[in-house]
């Protein structure tokens, strides 16, 4: 793809839309870049743009701004029914998100992984396994570094791993992931889509180009995701913590197994993952079966898998106080995400929920509260939504804020009990992101943890 001397307008201002700006304008396109929000709620990176010659609008979309690009850049935040965008489309310009345009530069393999929930530890995860394989591997998209970034490393030999969302694959046209995953799909986002049917035709966007000489990889476990398979041309690669499958990943008697036209292989045990939950089972099992399509050692799965530690803010142990165990899985941001978080423990839980609601159905919790919880802590806009769709099933007590929760909750917990942010809502009423909740939430446990005398704290989980 040639954008030297082109026209080329960004949409967007996130780290994607910023890291795309500043690759284009390297490549001699003429930039310019433009956000409905004002510059303090931008991200600092707006002079770092204008140093380059890059001309910034912010606050608003100009009608002008649209005309007579040669192509349009749109950030996952975009909705695509923007007016604006609406126009320039019906002109024939050009519409692509970041991912898009990154495929057109990466060299080498694309590994492109999605689903409602699990694609960052999914990723991140295959990214060590192929690493320990032996081979030359990359991560990015979603996950953290946008995948523009990787094309000044990546080579032909490169596996690059992207994580990628429902949001990100809406404006796609040709990019071809030699191996795309999806993990499960549970309704989220539906403020977006609109539909829980357009949420899942976006997600099997993932398969549109690809051919028969890829691969698929997909839950076999979940039925809307195994409805998929009809959707790909690829080699389907099942992954299943119930059943045995023909092909893929699957569980016997404690055991990982690997399964494909030429054999069974034996990876791992179930008892070496340290990772919690059933629902980490499942983010494994994928994994190990796109490491085994790239072709590394089951030895060197496992090990990868082993020496994996949860990624910041899934599930997270933070430490144990007076016996009392502290997880932050403050990226539990919807209903399922919470219910694998619960499910990840036996009980004697005290667990805070609450933040912005995403139009989400929380009575769907109170089964798996009335089991497993002690109490439930309230915090943030839905807090009041959340109390009357769970009422009846536990205690409930309302929060001002996430620190108050955390000492009311570390004042009821006895020993063998434990604390667990996996608030499943947004984050945006209180915080900046959900990252920043996780870190507010460990901070007021630590600030615990100085209060107590040294032997009351610490021991692993
Ligand atoms: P994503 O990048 O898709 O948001 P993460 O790995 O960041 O996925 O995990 C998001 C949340 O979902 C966390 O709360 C995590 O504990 C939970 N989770 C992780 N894997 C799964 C899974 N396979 N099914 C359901 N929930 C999951």
């Amino acid at each position: 793809m040639e954008v030297k001397n082109k026209r080329v307008l960004v949409v967007g201002l996130g780290k994607s839309g910023v890291a795309a700006a500043i690759f284009l304008k390297d490549r001699g396109a003429r930039v310019s870049v433009s956000d409905a929000k004002t510059e303090d709620q931008l991200p600092s990176a707006i002079p770092a743009l204008l140093d380059k010659g890059i001309s910034v609008e912010t606050g608003g979309h100009g009608e002008r701004t649209f005309r007579d690009q040669d192509l349009i850049v749109v950030s996952p935040g975009v909705p695509s029914d923007v007016p604006q965008l609406e126009k320039a489309r019906a002109q024939g310009i050009p519409i692509i998100g970041e991912v898009e345009l990154a495929s057109r530069f990466l060299k080498g393999h694309i590994i492109a992984i999605t689903g409602s929930n699990g694609k960052t530890t999914t990723t991140a995860l295959a990214g060590e396994i192929i690493g320990m394989g032996g081979y030359e591997v990359l991560v990015g998209g979603n996950i953290g570094t946008p995948a523009i970034s990787l094309v000044s490393d990546a080579t032909s030999d490169t596996y690059n791993v992207l994580e990628i969302s429902s949001f990100q694959l809406e404006s796609i046209e040709s990019f071809h992931p030699e191996i795309a995953v999806v993990l499960n799909i549970t309704p989220d986002h539906l403020d977006r889509h609109h539909s829980f049917d357009a949420y899942v035709l976006a997600k099997a966007r993932i398969f549109e180009n690809q051919t028969a000489q890829d691969h698929a990889v997909l839950n076999a476990d979940d039925p809307t995701c195994a409805g998929l398979a009809g959707k790909t041309r690829a080699q389907v690669h099942w992954f299943s913590r119930s059943k045995e499958v023909e092909c893929g990943a699957f569980v016997r008697e404690g055991e990982i197994f690997s399964r494909d036209g030429s054999g069974e292989q034996e990876v791992m045990s179930v008892s070496g993952i340290t990772l919690k939950g059933t629902h980490n089972l499942e983010n494994v099992l994928a994994a190990v079966g796109v490491g085994r399509i790239v072709g590394c050692e089951p030895h060197r799965i496992r090990r990868a898998v082993e020496e994996f530690k949860a990624v910041e803010h899934r599930l997270e142990y933070v430490t144990t106080i007076q016996g009392v165990e502290y997880y932050n899985d403050s990226k539990a941001t919807n209903v399922d995400a919470t219910v694998k978080a619960l499910e990840s423990f036996p009980g004697n839980i005290h667990i805070i929920l609450g933040g912005k609601d995403k139009g989400s159905d929380y009575s769907v919790l109170k089964d798996l509260l009335r089991a497993r919880t002690k109490r439930v802590y309230t915090i943030g806009a839905a807090a009041e939504k959340i109390e009357s769709q769970i009422s009846g099933a536990v205690p409930v007590l309302r929060a001002a804020t996430l620190e108050t929760a955390v000492k009311r909750a570390a004042e009821s917990a006895a020993p063998g009990d434990i604390v667990l942010l996996a608030p499943a809502c947004a984050s945006f009423d209180q915080f900046e992101s959900y990252e920043h909740r996780g870190r507010v939430f460990k901070e007021a446990v630590h600030a615990l943890a100085a209060r107590k005398a040294p032997s009351e704290v610490g021991g692993a989980a």
